[in-house]
């Protein structure tokens, strides 16, 4: 037997072994625990589709990574991340939610009934699949920037740019959202300086024109981020460094990183449609995606919005489809 022969044969083998695990069936199944995973879960517990939810790899989604949250409607003196989690968690109890620890790892939608491999150990068959699974930021992976996260560290201006009104902050990046978010936190913040690591932004040109035309603006072309700096009150600078290798510190208290996100929509590639970057499509004004019963929502189908109020009205919205889906067949 060569290389090949026995590399194949183990793998048709580990393939039969994963046809071959203990299967539940359920009627809705929700992969994903943020805002949207939570919300869907509520109405579709209140809607008798006894759902259960797989939390996924960060319970309680990019929420539980944020400190204050001042923007969710209902918490007049704000609320942390993650306790709002837990009462949107507790909320989808209530109602008889099933919340599991666990993870899809593959997933079949060949059929009327989908399937989904949880931690490759077990497979639930599901009339209904929402996925809620969300989008991950992406960081510069320096160490400082890990040790600073919360503390002046973020990934969201919606969220953390008020901390730092009349301060002096940064956005590294250079597309769409960094100009968005630097643009948002000129309004709030006396001076901001986009990091950009090109001679050029990736921006569209309105984009573009917008940052270029704000005068706290100021835009350090060909920088990379060296360290973030800070004491234990939080960030205090940054120190960057040019095309030349010259290193220079500036002094900020607020680091916004905005080189994009990653949607978590891998494992359903093969059988729902996304973006060029990876987004589900859901049809316009619904979430349904191509696939008839696995509905999205959530970040890891809105690259516009991205806010935890926009992510449980969609959540919202899936379930109610859901719902609809599952009556308009017993009807047939
Ligand atoms: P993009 O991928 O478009 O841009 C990422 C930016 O971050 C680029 O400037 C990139 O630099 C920079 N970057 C990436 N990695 C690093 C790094 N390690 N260090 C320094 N800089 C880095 O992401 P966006 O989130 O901006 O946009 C994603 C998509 O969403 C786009 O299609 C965008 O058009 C869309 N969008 C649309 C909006 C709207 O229409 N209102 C708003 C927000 C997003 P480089 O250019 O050198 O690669």
């Amino acid at each position: 037997m060569n290389f090949f022969s026995s590399f194949n044969s183990s793998e048709k083998s580990e393939e039969k072994n994963l046809m071959n695990l203990p299967t539940e069936r359920v009627k809705c199944l929700i992969l994903g625990s943020g805002p949207a995973g939570y919300t869907a879960a509520i109405y579709a517990a209140r809607a008798n589709l006894q759902p259960v939810v797989y939390e996924g790899l960060q319970p309680g989604g990019q929420l539980t990574t944020t400190t204050e949250v001042e923007n969710f409607p209902g918490y007049p003196d704000g609320v942390t991340g993650p306790v709002l989690m837990e009462d949107l968690k507790k909320q989808a109890m209530r109602f008889g939610t099933d919340v599991r620890f666990g993870m899809a790892t593959r997933v079949d939608f060949t059929g009327p009934i989908h399937k989904v491999w949880i931690d490759d150990e077990k497979i639930i068959e599901a009339d209904v699949v929402i996925i809620a699974t969300g989008a991950t930021a992406k960081y510069l992976g320096l160490p400082s920037e890990e040790k600073f996260k919360g503390l002046g560290v973020s990934a969201c201006a919606t969220c953390d740019g008020f901390f730092y009104r009349g301060q002096d902050v940064a956005v590294v990046g250079g597309g769409d959202t960094a100009c968005e978010e630097a643009s948002y936190l000129a309004g709030i913040c006396r001076k901001v300086y986009m990091i950009v690591r090109r001679n050029e932004l990736r921006a569209s040109k309105a984009m573009q024109k917008r940052v270029m035309n704000m005068p706290n603006i100021e835009i350090l072309f060909e920088h990379q981020t060296k360290e973030i700096v800070g004491d234990e009150k939080g960030v205090n600078g940054v120190i960057l460094v040019d095309k030349n290798g010259n290193e220079k510190r500036i002094d900020i208290t607020g680091f916004f990183v905005a080189i994009g996100h990653h949607p978590n929509s891998e494992i359903f590639k093969p059988y729902i449609e996304t973006d060029e970057t990876g987004y589900i499509i859901t049809k316009p004004g619904s979430t349904h995606t191509n696939v008839p019963g696995v509905f999205a929502c959530g970040d890891v189908q809105d690259k516009h919005y991205r806010q935890a109020i926009t992510a449980a009205g969609s959540g919202c919205m899936a379930a109610i489809d859901a719902e609809r889906y599952l009556s308009s067949k017993q009807n047939v």
